[in-house]
């Protein structure tokens, strides 16, 4: 027998990897030129400069070391991290497993770094080095969940894999309504949901899909209503806050909330994959927030679900360059061009959306109400878009502009054309 419930996440396949593949298919017949592909949240932009030094850097200093046999040769190169010296590591430490939860050096690297960044206290002892945020929200799912009836909330609209992990955990995945004006999650909706059931909230900042990053003011009052109604149901609700976009940030006005100053049982998932762009790596950590109630059992229980899941060891090559490189990000200039670009001439012709602040994506309105059906239009113009459906509303469609400037500059007459064709019609 084969498990059912896996069988239909693997056919269903996400609505993005099949748009992702369609373009494939697309690129093939039409040409790549030809192809206005937005649908997936791969950075278009060179890590940064520093990384493959860093990688470099740390062959160099293996390779000396495993030839000897012993560290007699002093190989001194200077980190890009000036709080973080090469560590002479033989190529089978390199290559070899770590700690199952992430070398030590490296979790105290990463722990110090956001410490003195955020000024807040994290624990090298509560860090769970993973492979990307993707495992992270898996095994921190499957350590909160213990119960068929235990519930997760989600804020409208979602990144996608969210409702998948919930669900693979076991729990029940309780969409919250957002304000449409600006995305921020509805709060009224938020006090309703909250029953006996809910063991944590997922929070996304800046957020997929709609580059929205939540400020100070809204965070105090979502952390007042779970602080309210976890003595309310006397049991912790904990907040998972979701991370991979943390730097991307045009707004200088709108600085990142760092989520554990403001509410003790809080979970920080983090991944490297869209700030320094190697997703393709499977690079990031979890960090239980050491306020959290149990926070020492709620880590062992991430370790053992990571256990379980098979995600020990998060890649070693990548954990060892990530305490360089940790200060780093790509250059963000060419994204912020891209919207700026996006937004005026999409505005122009008639799209109505909201300008983002950070992340690399913009959410628009659809011209009809069924998002599906204009994504599946928009094919016959070469636009590769999501429909929101696929993140908890209907109605809109998500464009990924991490791409390069051509793109987007010879797509616009393909958006104005499919306009045209919904006004007309
Ligand atoms: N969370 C959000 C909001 C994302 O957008 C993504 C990827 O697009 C992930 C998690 C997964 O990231 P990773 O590549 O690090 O697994």
């Amino acid at each position: 027998m084969i498990n059912s419930d896996m069988l239909s996440f693997g056919k269903e396949r996400s609505a993005i990897r099949e748009l992702f593949e369609k373009g494939k298919e697309l690129k093939q017949k039409y040409g790549a030129e030809n192809v206005y592909d937005f649908s997936i949240g791969n950075p278009s932009i060179l890590p940064p400069r520093e990384l493959f030094d860093t990688i470099k850097n740390l062959f160099m200093v293996s390779k000396i070391v495993d030839v000897k046999g012993k560290n007699d040769v002093d190989v001194e190169i200077e980190s890009p991290n000036p709080n973080y010296q090469y560590r002479k590591l033989s190529t089978n430490d390199l290559h070899g497993y770590t700690s199952a939860q992430g070398d030590e050096e490296v979790r105290g690297a990463v722990a110090n770094y956001i410490n003195e960044k955020y000024s807040v206290s994290l624990d090298k002892n509560l860090i769970y080095m993973t492979c990307g945020a993707a495992a992270g929200l898996a095994i921190t799912l499957k350590a909160l969940i213990s119960d068929p009836n235990d519930e997760i909330i989600v804020f409208a609209p979602y990144f996608p894999e969210y409702k998948v992990f919930i669900e693979n955990a076991g729990g029940k995945c309780v969409p919250c309504i957002p304000n449409f004006n600006n995305f921020y999650p509805d709060l009224i909706d938020l006090e309703e949901i909250v029953n006996e059931n809910t063991r944590a909230v997922i929070i996304n900042s800046p957020n997929n899909p709609t580059g929205v990053v939540l400020d100070d003011k809204i965070v105090t009052k979502i952390s007042e209503i779970l602080d309210k109604k976890q003595k309310e149901f006397n049991h912790p609700i904990y907040l998972i806050s979701d991370e991979p976009y943390r730097e991307l940030i045009y707004n200088d006005n709108k600085p990142f909330t760092f989520f554990t100053k403001f509410y003790d049982n809080s979970i920080i998932n983090y991944s490297f994959s869209k700030v320094v762009s190697i997703p393709g790596e499977r690079i990031g950590y979890v960090a239980v927030n050491p306020k959290a109630e149990n926070a020492i059992d709620l880590y062992y229980a991430i370790c053992g679900a990571g256990r379980a899941s098979g995600y020990v060891c998060a890649p070693s090559l990548f954990q060892f360059i990530i305490p360089h490189i940790i200060n780093k990000k790509s250059d963000f200039s060419i994204y912020k061009n891209n919207v700026k670009y996006l937004y005026e001439e999409l505005s122009n012709i008639g799209y109505e959306c909201i300008y983002p602040d950070g992340a690399f994506y913009l959410f628009v309105k659809a011209l009809c109400p069924d998002d599906k059906e204009f994504s599946k239009k928009a094919l016959d113009y070469n636009l590769l878009i999501v429909p929101s459906t696929s993140f908890g509303v209907s109605g809109y469609f998500r464009i990924s502009y991490c791409v390069k400037e051509d793109v987007i500059k010879n797509s616009i007459v393909k958006f104005k054309e499919l306009y045209n064709y919904y006004k007309n019609k």
